[in-house]
């Protein structure tokens, strides 16, 4: 099928904004790809403190439930490991400090392939247009892989040159490879209803629309379920 993908990588870095996005854009292929051997790990930039409607919940005390949440999606995902930087919610910058921590863990965990925000996609129809921290994470983590990280006078003091193989752009408006998710469709499910804190009604109806977009995915790629990606490779 065109524009379906099928490689494992040996290893990926995925780097979100926050807690539940990595399961939101990408949990089916971060899955499928840790029960095939790939050694997956994920990064979270923010500390998710300002992700509510309620005014009287504390930051501390939202970041510490989300952090506990994703521990548990983690878990599910099969993840080697996950780091939250812990950054204030609502207010990450594109500028050297977030891209030198990026790179830092570009060159610690030498991933062959890394996922993200796609930076470029900011409306979604007219009701939604992308959280600002997205935008800000997408452009220092596309920085930090190329060519930040690939050469060895930027950030010299985060280690050795790291050259990444591809990335996975996932929230995209212009998704150009598929992952096919259908063995880990109700992983990513159980994966995303672990953030409970994002959702105002508890319940399943948010697993609902987790597999109705991956089901509109599927269709574009000809599968039951898939997530869509922009895809970029490096140094080929
Ligand atoms: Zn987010």
């Amino acid at each position: 099928m065109p524009g379906l993908i099928d490689e494992i990588p040996s290893s990926a870095l995925a780097v979100y904004a926050h807690p539940d996005d990595g399961d939101v854009a990408c949990g089916g292929s971060l899955a499928r790809w840790a029960a095939n051997g790939c050694e997956v790990h994920l990064v979270v930039c923010t500390d998710g403190g300002r992700g509510t409607t309620d005014p009287a919940v504390e930051p501390e005390e939202l970041a510490s439930r989300r952090a506990e949440e994703l521990a548990a999606s983690a878990r599910l995902v099969g993840l080697s490991s996950s780091l939250l930087l812990g950054l204030p919610d609502g207010e990450l910058t594109d500028g050297p400090e977030l891209r030198g921590e990026l790179v830092a863990q570009l060159r610690r965990l030498q991933p062959e392939v890394v996922l993200g925000h796609d930076p470029t996609a900011v409306f979604f129809g007219q009701h939604y247009f992308n959280h600002r921290d997205h935008r800000m994470a997408g452009w220092a983590l596309l920085d930090a892989v190329s060519p930040a990280a690939a050469l060895p006078l930027y950030f010299p003091e985060h280690g050795p040159p790291h050259q990444v193989r591809a990335t996975y752009l996932s929230g995209t408006l212009e998704p150009d490879v598929w992952v096919d998710v259908t063995d880990t469709i109700d992983v990513k499910v159980a994966a995303v209803l672990c953030h409970q804190s994002q959702f105002a009604e508890p319940g399943e109806w948010a697993g609902e629309a987790v597999r109705l977009r991956a089901e509109e995915e599927g269709r574009r790629a000809g599968v039951p379920y898939a997530e869509g990606f922009r895809h970029l490779q490096f140094g080929a």
